[in-house]
């Protein structure tokens, strides 16, 4: 069996039903054999209410749980739809559209389900770039424009970093960060590159010390109020980010729920040359099965006005 549909046909096929949908998570998840989600251990009974059942200390899990679809309401088949869906449409998806595309009664519906798929984007303890790294923060959001280093109301500050593959664009990480202080700046440096990598910044104060934490640190120039094109890869993906953001959900993203786009964005554009879409659709589906179960209330708390 193909580890991934490559086309509409083939997944509407092999999706005919909730058993099949059950049965690619279980092969996703456990895809030595079932481990017990509490003790480790590899044998389980299945109930007749289709749970598994821990033989050594009698734990009951579901396929589901711990993963987004954790007391989901909705069929699977309609979250398998709803991730070819998502991972077909080259740019992504509005709630919007995936309302209309999936015949969903409520908007409310529809983004809830779209932030839970942006949860599943993230890798749970996604690898960190190396080599050589651009490193630069943009603001996102808002009308007028701002200071280096001073916060404006309506616009959130985005560390980015792309790594450098030949003249070429490697992967990228997007982290929200506070402010743009060295205390700021540092800890999310941390979180997207590896120590011991070359990071390739301009003079702004904020990003001194990078030395002390493991880094080559390399200054392009020491004045950054400047509008050439010194750090590229990174001003390359501040404009894709910045017209997808308007592109796809109207600029219409609020602060508050920034991190899940940057996710997207990141997840779409680290996979941006993968050939198949099933693939990307594959990367999902296992990405979802293996995260943290949801805090209901990080989700079911905040608006459905994203
Ligand atoms: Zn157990």
């Amino acid at each position: 069996m193909e580890a991934y549909p490559r086309t509409l046909m083939e997944f509407e096929q092999r999706f005919s039903s909730e058993q099949a949908c059950r049965d690619y998570l279980y092969q996703l998840r456990w895809p030595d054999g079932f481990v017990c989600p509490r003790c480790g251990y590899q044998e389980a009974w299945k109930t007749d209410r289709g749970l598994y059942k821990c033989k050594s200390c009698k734990y009951q899990t579901s396929i589901t749980a711990g993963t987004i679809f954790q007391d989901t309401k909705k069929p699977l088949q309609m979250w398998f739809r709803a991730m070819w869906y998502v991972t077909n449409q080259k740019h992504g998806v509005s709630a919007l559209g995936i309302q209309r595309a999936l015949g969903f009664g409520s908007y409310r519906t529809a983004w809830t389900l779209l932030h839970k798929l942006r949860f599943a984007m993230v890798r749970p303890g996604r690898d960190r770039l190396s080599g050589t790294v651009e490193v630069d923060e943009t603001y996102i959001g808002g009308k007028k424009p701002v200071y280096r280093g001073r916060g404006a109301a309506g616009k959130t500050l985005v560390l980015v970093a792309a790594q450098e593959d030949g003249n070429r664009i490697g992967r990228i990480r997007l982290r929200k960060v506070h402010d743009a202080t060295a205390n700021s700046l540092r800890p999310a440096v941390q979180e997207s590159v590896e120590p011991g990598s070359i990071v390739r910044t301009d003079g702004w104060g904020g990003y001194g010390g990078l030395e002390a934490l493991g880094y080559v640190h390399q200054v392009v120039r020491k004045e950054y109020n400047v509008g050439d094109n010194l750090l590229p890869l990174v001003n390359r993906v501040v404009s894709l980010l910045k017209r997808w953001l308007v592109g796809t959900h109207q600029g219409a993203v609020r602060s508050s729920h920034l991190e899940y786009y940057l996710d997207e964005f990141t997840f779409r554009f680290n996979r941006r040359t993968s050939r198949s879409r099933g693939k990307l659709f594959y990367r999902l589906v296992q990405q979802a099965v293996v995260i943290e179960p949801i805090i209901a209330d990080k989700i079911l708390h905040v608006s459905t006005k994203s």
